[in-house]
């Protein structure tokens, strides 16, 4: 028994719809996955009830961008309450400075003379976490671009003209408002954010786990990651980042992180509870 403990759908930007993505898993004999899109629930009543269908167990989930030390951190959330209003509220938060955000970009465009309309964005994400790969889209698809790297290497990757940096909270907060949800704060994707130094900063902060497995990590990597795990007496996570069609083929079945990993998730949330 292997699960995948993140997942993108189109609730972020990710392009599958949740049932379309729980279809995947389904035929690749998962036995249980998270969905993770970023900085919003919304995407897991539906990725819910397509798993109870394909007999699947899941695992609610979202993933915050966060920093510390001017290091920015994505922090995974499990198990959370999905009804908890802290969260739900802080969320909407976020949302809000994403489509503030969009708001901006698009008006960058503008003045560069791309004629964009920030509601021809909202319209294509349909979704209320918006990000930059739905500002891509929209100049594809209204051919202003050709194709989504040039909108990214000419617009809208840091340091480019209509990049707007997003405001980010802080990891200890993350941590924080993933607790008071009934959730477990995991540190995403180590080995990609160059963040090993505020590894011992954010145990400090209360963080439950660590991905050692994720696609882009290197068996090295996991290894180094699954140390620092027993040395901080972290929980093992896991799991492919799939985006669905957006920046390659789809990455569900590159992880298949151990069934036992998800027990202890279920466990140490169980054990909180008492
Ligand atoms: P945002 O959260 O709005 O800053 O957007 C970040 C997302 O944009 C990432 O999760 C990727 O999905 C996407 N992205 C970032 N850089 C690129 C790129 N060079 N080409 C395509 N997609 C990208
Ligand atoms: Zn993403
Ligand atoms: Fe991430
Ligand atoms: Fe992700």
């Amino acid at each position: 028994m292997f699960a995948d403990l993140h997942l993108h759908t189109f609730f972020s930007d990710g392009t599958f719809t949740p049932e379309e993505l729980v279809a995947r898993a389904s035929q690749l004999g998962f036995s249980a996955i998270a969905l993770t899109d970023h900085d919003t629930l919304e995407g897991c009543d539906r990725a819910a009830a397509a798993c109870v269908a394909a007999r699947i167990e899941f695992i609610a989930g979202t993933e915050l961008t966060a920093e510390h030390a001017d290091i920015e951190v994505h922090i995974l959330a499990y198990l959370v309450d999905t009804q908890n209003q802290v969260l739900l509220q802080r969320i909407a938060g976020f949302q809000a400075v994403r489509q503030r955000r969009i708001r901006e970009m698009v008006g960058a465009l503008n003045k560069l003379g791309l004629p964009l309309k920030a509601e021809a964005v909202f319209a294509l994400a349909n979704c209320q976490s918006p990000g930059r790969p739905h500002v891509a889209r929209a100049l594809v698809k209204e051919k202003l671009i050709g194709s989504l790297d040039e909108a990214f290497d000419k617009y809208l990757k840091k340091g480019r003209p209509a990049w707007v940096p997003k405001t980010k909270m802080s990891a200890m907060e993350a941590v924080e408002l993933i607790h008071q949800a009934g959730g477990l704060a995991v540190m995403a994707h180590p080995g990609l954010n160059r963040s090993d130094e505020i590894i011992p900063d954010l145990v400090a902060a209360g963080l439950d786990g660590i991905e050692c497995f994720h696609t882009k990590h290197s068996t090295t990597m996991a290894e180094r990651y699954l140390e620092f795990a027993e040395k901080y007496h972290l929980l093992v996570t896991g799991g492919s980042d799939c985006h669905g069609f957006s920046k390659q083929k789809p990455l569900i079945g590159t992880v298949k992180l151990p069934y036992e990993h998800v027990q202890k998730l279920k466990d140490k949330v169980a054990e909180r509870k008492r």
